[in-house]
This record gives C-alpha cells, sequence and structure tokens, in this order.
C-alpha cells in the first residue's frame, strides 16, 4: 500500500495546528495521507505519552489519515544520527509518497527545526540507488514546510474554509494539551485560551491574503508551477 503525502511532525499536535485543514481538505479530495511523529511527547507539561498517543489516533481519525506513525527519537533533543534518518529512510520507501511535508527546519523550538532538517535529508537519501535496506529507493517530487513559531513568507497558501471545523476538532483531540476549565494539570502556553484564538486568528490572516475565510501557508524551496495564472487569483483585488 502506498499513500500520496506524508506529513512529519516532530511532536503529535504539530500537523494538526498548523495544517490540519490542509490535512482534511486532501483526504476529502481522495488523497491518501500519512502522518508521523517523530517523538512521543514524553517531555510535554500536561498529559502522559500513552494519553497523547491515544489522542494521535483520534486526531488522525478525524482527518481521514489511511496511516498514523510515532517514532521515538526523543522529546526535547530530538535525535537525528544515522540511524534515525535510516528509520525516516524506511518509511519513505515503504509508502512511496510523491510530496513530503515537515516543519520548516530553522523553528524557535530546537525539535522542529532538527525535525525539517533531517526529514529534508533522508528525503533525498531515500532515493540513492546505491544506498541498500530492503525495499527499493523512492524519491519524493519536493518536500514543502508548514510554519510554526517564525513566520516565513508564504510560497503559497490553501484554501481551509471548507474543512477548517475539522482541523479544530482534530485540535480538540488533544484533551489533555489545550484549554480545558474541568482540567487540574498546570497552565502551558498552549492550554491558554488565547492560544486556540491564535491558531483561528492566524488561518484568518493567511486566508485573506488568498481572498477566503481561512487559510494555511507553505514554504516550497522551489516554486511551484501554477497551471492557472487567473484562476490563482480569484477573490482578490489589487
Ligand atoms: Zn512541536
Amino acid at each position: 500500500m502506498t499513500v500520496d503525502i506524508i506529513f512529519f511532525s516532530a511532536h503529535a499536535d504539530d500537523s494538526e495546528l498548523s495544517c490540519g485543514g490542509t490535512i482534511a481538505k486532501l483526504v476529502k479530495d481522495g488523497v491518501r495521507v500519512g502522518m508521523v511523529e517523530l517523538t512521543r511527547g514524553e517531555m510535554g507539561t500536561r498529559g502522559t505519552p500513552e494519553t497523547r498517543k491515544k489522542e494521535a489516533a483520534n486526531a488522525a481519525k478525524i482527518l481521514g489519515a489511511t496511516f498514523r506513525r510515532q517514532l521515538d527519537f526523543g522529546d526535547g533533543n530530538l535525535r537525528t544520527g544515522r540511524e534515525e534518518e535510516l528509520q525516516i529512510i524506511a518509511l519513505l520507501r515503504e509508502w512511496k509518497p510523491r510530496l513530503v511535508v515537515t516543519a520548516w527546519p530553522d523553528d524557535r523550538h530546537p525539535d522542529h527545526t532538527r525535525t525539517g532538517r533531517l526529514v529534508t535529508e533522508a528525503s533525498f537519501y531515500a532515493g540513492l540507488k546505491s544506498l541498500k535496506t530492503d525495499l527499493p529507493a523512492h524519491r519524493p517530487q519536493a518536500v514543502l514546510y508548514y510554519l510554526q513559531n517564525y513566520m516565513v513568507p508564504p510560497s503559497f497558501v490553501i484554501d481551509c474554509a471548507a474543512t477548517w471545523k475539522t482541523k479544530m476538532r482534530a485540535v480538540a483531540a488533544y484533551k489533555s494539551q489545550f484549554h480545558d476549565p474541568k482540567s487540574k494539570e498546570p497552565n502551558t502556553f498552549i492550554s491558554d485560551p488565547k492560544f486556540l484564538e491564535m491558531i483561528d486568528a492566524r488561518g484568518k490572516h493567511f486566508g485573506a491574503l488568498i481572498g477566503v475565510a481561512y487559510g494555511e501557508a507553505f514554504v516550497s524551496k522551489q516554486p511551484p508551477r501554477v497551471d492557472d495564472m487567473i484562476g490563482a487569483y480569484t477573490g482578490r483585488e489589487v
């Protein structure tokens, strides 16, 4: 079995927060999506790795992912050695995605930065025929990056107006992490109600850039080919 695209993140909720609307939209359009997180989230202030794993499985079900895999590269000090690189290469050769999406390799959280770098490099190495593993070489068409803490000018924005509610349901699946008035766990940056307001505001901001209600932004090192130059600007004015 193969998938069309794999989203790799450092922590279980990174992909949902940054591009859950895009994942739901791709699935709605019949695209097969895989989700992989590189850590178990054991350094989190709230919840345990076990509760977070269940929450991640629920979120993947809500978004409609074909598979979700959790790796164990170490939360808070993510390892990026050859051993870890070979695990990413094995997943790429097994599922043969045409596109890979991951963290921008220069983010505030070092785990995000390391994930972006490791996944980018593994995506290239997975295509080396002389690198022998159990499976034949496979190289994705491109690695794209979602945005988290640091803002980089987007290469393109995906219209997520129709799937924003699904994204927020997937985010809400992480009950231990976000605002819950009944929770007795310590407050964190992301459990403050303002955090989800910020996610909403960011979605509206990126949406406004392309003339829709909600959007999610991506960075690509190579520009995407645009087939409909006029349609790409529908809903906007100079
Ligand atoms: Zn994260």
